[in-house]
């Protein structure tokens, strides 16, 4: 670590004495203009121009073939689970070391995670460990793939891209394929992040994007599902739209559907959002390289990209020497005004799913006890 410490560090980086946020979002583009223009057209709602065009912008910056808007990430990733087969009584294999919204959205399908250990080359799920897992505990036969000791079916393998770093999606894949699993990927942290030029959320069957406030791009709330065909993006939309059939008037809906759609009003903000965010992607990246410096020849491990991968760097971490360590800097830093956090307490500790079943969770552990995120708005002066 150079001299300065973090706090000064920041302080330097922000150019600012104020308190630092964790991740603050940036209008400086025409978002005041869509979301006037949104309230003047009074398509507000769910139906109008902005939430086909937002829809568009992401289908041509990710490569998907079909992207549907919805009120939220959680809501995506329901959908996409929906979608993928999940049902009632089902297992889907996860990681321990996520967000809540992740387990929350296979639970509402009536499905319970199984924790997997993370790879310690991107914070995300392990193909190796998922491997083994299935190894010891699973078995492929006619109807899918069974869990040997309670006899239920494993549906899907759901990665998330830890802040915004992409797991290994190729091995993941391969493992899926093995034992007739389906991929969902929960893809709410990487918007901007590629595995080998192609982007997640693109691998899966379906991928769940978020726009929260702190992500990298916001409507306000929102989220997308990804989808790999035209035929199941047209699905998606049907089952995001209450499932109603067509009809001058009638109401007739032939399954059960959801109402996730995106609001008009959100959908205005994320098209001025998706206008500038190839520049808060260059901010981040130059923001990271800062950090990664700072952090050069210290004790602290500053986490980068994979070597296969291009990282949106949504949050930056670092990897303290020990928890004393972590502990302290979580202090100095938020006692000074300097927003930094430790990671999500992991999945199984939560009372919801404290008798999920679970593989070793040495590495999620390990990170748990010494990472801490820090600072990572994009903002102006990071312009390279
Ligand atoms: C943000 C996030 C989501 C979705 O969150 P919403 O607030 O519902 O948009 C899902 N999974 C992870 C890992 C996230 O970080």
């Amino acid at each position: 670590m150079k001299s300065s410490s973090l706090v000064e560090f920041v302080r330097d980086v922000y150019q600012s004495s104020e308190f630092i946020p964790l991740h603050a979002p940036v209008f400086d583009g025409n978002e005041k203009k869509y979301v006037t223009e949104t309230i003047e057209s009074t398509f507000v709602s769910s139906v109008g121009k902005f939430v086909d065009e937002f829809e568009h912008q992401i289908e041509a910056f990710t490569g998907s073939s079909r992207a549907v808007a919805t009120v939220n990430g959680t809501a995506a990733l329901h959908t996409a689970l929906y979608m993928a087969g999940v049902e009632r009584g089902d297992l889907v294999i996860t990681q321990a070391l996520t967000f809540v919204a992740t387990c929350n959205a296979l639970y509402h399908m009536g499905a319970e995670p199984v924790f997997v250990d993370v790879s310690p080359v991107s914070l995300s799920l392990c193909p190796k460990a998922v491997e083994a897992y299935l190894t010891v505990h699973a078995e492929v036969n006619e109807s899918g793939c069974i869990h040997r000791q309670t006899g239920q079916n494993i549906k899907a393998v759901v990665p998330m891209h830890t802040f915004g770093h992409p797991a290994e999606l190729d091995e993941l894949l391969a493992v899926c394929l093995r034992w007739k699993l389906v991929l969902v990927e929960d893809a709410a942290e990487s918007l901007g992040s590629f595995y080998k030029q192609q982007h997640t959320g693109t691998f899966g069957d379906f991928g769940a994007l978020s726009f929260n406030g702190n992500k990298i791009i916001t409507t306000g709330g929102g989220g997308i599902v990804l989808c790999k065909t035209q035929e199941s993006g047209q699905h998606v939309k049907h089952v995001t739209t209450t499932a109603k059939q067509p009809h001058p008037y009638e109401f007739y809906h032939d399954e059960p559907g959801f109402n996730y759609r995106m609001p008009n009003l959100n959908a205005a903000l994320g098209c001025a959002q998706m206008e500038v965010i190839d520049s808060y992607l260059q901010q981040k990246r130059h923001l990271a390289g800062l950090y990664e410096n700072f952090f050069a020849d210290s004790a602290y491990t500053f986490v980068t990209e994979p070597d296969y991968a291009q990282s949106n760097y949504w949050l930056n971490a670092v990897i303290c020497p020990d928890r004393e360590a972590r502990d302290a800097m979580l202090k100095e830093t938020n006692d000074a005004g300097v927003m930094t956090r430790p990671i999500w307490q992991l999945m199984h500790r939560l009372p919801m799913f404290e008798h999920a079943l679970r593989g070793p969770l040495t590495y999620s552990e390990f990170i748990e006890a010494h990472l801490i995120n820090l600072p990572s708005s994009p903002a102006d002066i990071l312009r390279a």
